[in-house]
């Protein structure tokens, strides 16, 4: 980037921080994949606000949080990624009883807090290694409960950097899957970049906080609660490798890991990347595995689950940016 450039992402007064062509692998948690062009770090909420104001308009944006459902192809992604977690980490009881949290809280923090509040139904957020922005993305959820059953309203920031509040009406939430309704246009508006080509990754809106309505409750209860569920994943779960949790999304009426360990899966290796054996539906990291082994790895499974079912799973994870080389796939 040449000084011009350069001076268009650094507008008077940010507070922020910017780095250029940072390896996604160490923003990711199957620590796989390429860098990025751009990566600002906001201050806080106005900080962002500006950072968004100043940038040029064809600039692709990419909110990201923990990276733990994410992977970024080994080419990268051109444009800038916006790191939520650091910042973005108000927490707070509202007068009116409900969860304030803004994007980038963890939602382990989410869960201990509402259990030490004495606020019962967000235990389920314990297992779960992401960020309230990624779980109001993904609508993440376990063991019967999903984010957006507890979410009054939410607080997003455009492209321009205008702050707005949305409810549940805002958007068609269904399993894994938050798309934003029509608008007056009759555009139907894709709130990720799920369903946009890797070369536009583009987002329109970022989530940077939400009310959470919830039950009062026993906290002690809420408390054992989340330590049996902790010990659930810990026995089911390979957590002592990199992986993005479940790569692919439950068919109706069947299970995805169910399916693949069915077709024999279990195991099977590309490269660095490995269907785990002890949950088939995990791929993961065996040391030096690149996005595309992993991503080699995903299609394989789809491919013969689907040959030897019928069944063509889809995929949870989210995947971005250029193939090695430079592609787009
Ligand atoms: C061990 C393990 C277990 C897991 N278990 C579960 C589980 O039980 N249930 C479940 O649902 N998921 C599970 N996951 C997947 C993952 O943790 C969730 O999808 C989580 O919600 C992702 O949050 P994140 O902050 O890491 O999002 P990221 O991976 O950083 O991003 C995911 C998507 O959300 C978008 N995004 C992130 N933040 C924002 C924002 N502020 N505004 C707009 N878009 C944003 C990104 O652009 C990307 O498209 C698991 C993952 C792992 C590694």
């Amino acid at each position: 980037m040449n000084m011009t450039e350069a001076q268009h992402f650094t507008a008077d007064g940010l507070r922020g921080t910017l780095q250029q062509n940072v390896s996604m692998r160490r923003h990711t948690s199957w620590r796989a994949g390429g860098c990025v062009e751009r990566m600002y770090q906001p201050a806080d909420l106005a900080d962002l606000q500006l950072f968004l104001r100043s940038l040029p308009a064809h600039e692709p944006v990419l909110a990201v949080g923990l990276g733990s459902n994410l992977l970024v192809r080994d080419g990268g992604l051109r444009g800038t990624v916006l790191l939520m977690h650091a910042a973005l980490k108000d927490l707070r009881i509202e007068a009116d009883g409900s969860i304030y949290a803004q994007a980038g809280v963890a939602a382990a923090k989410l869960a201990r807090f509402a259990a030490n509040n004495n606020l019962r139904g967000a235990e389920f957020f314990a297992g779960i290694p992401g960020t309230v922005g990624g779980m109001l993305t993904m609508n993440a959820g376990c063991y019967g409960s999903e984010t957006w059953s507890f979410v009054e309203r939410v607080q997003v920031m455009t492209r321009s950097g205008e702050l707005l509040e949305r409810t549940a009406r805002d958007y068609d939430i269904a399993y894994r899957s938050v798309v934003k309704r029509e608008t007056g246009n009759g555009k139907r508006e894709k709130h990720d970049s799920f369903h946009l080509s890797p070369f536009t990754f583009h987002q329109d809106e970022f989530f940077v906080g939400a009310w959470f309505r919830l039950q009062a409750g026993d906290g002690e209860a809420s408390r054992q609660d989340i330590k049996a569920l902790l010990s659930k994943r810990i026995a089911s779960q390979p957590l002592n490798l990199p992986n993005a949790g479940s790569v692919f999304r439950n068919p109706t009426g069947d299970y995805a890991a169910r399916l693949i360990e069915s077709c024999g899966l279990k195991g099977k290796q590309i490269g660095g990347a490995r269907v785990s054996e002890k949950h088939a539906n995990f791929i993961v990291n065996m040391g030096e595995a690149t996005a595309t082994d992993i991503e080699s790895l995903i299609d394989a499974v789809q491919a013969q689950v689907l040959a030897a079912t019928g069944i063509k799973l889809q995929c949870e994870v989210r995947i971005v940016g250029d193939a090695a080389g430079g592609e787009a796939k």
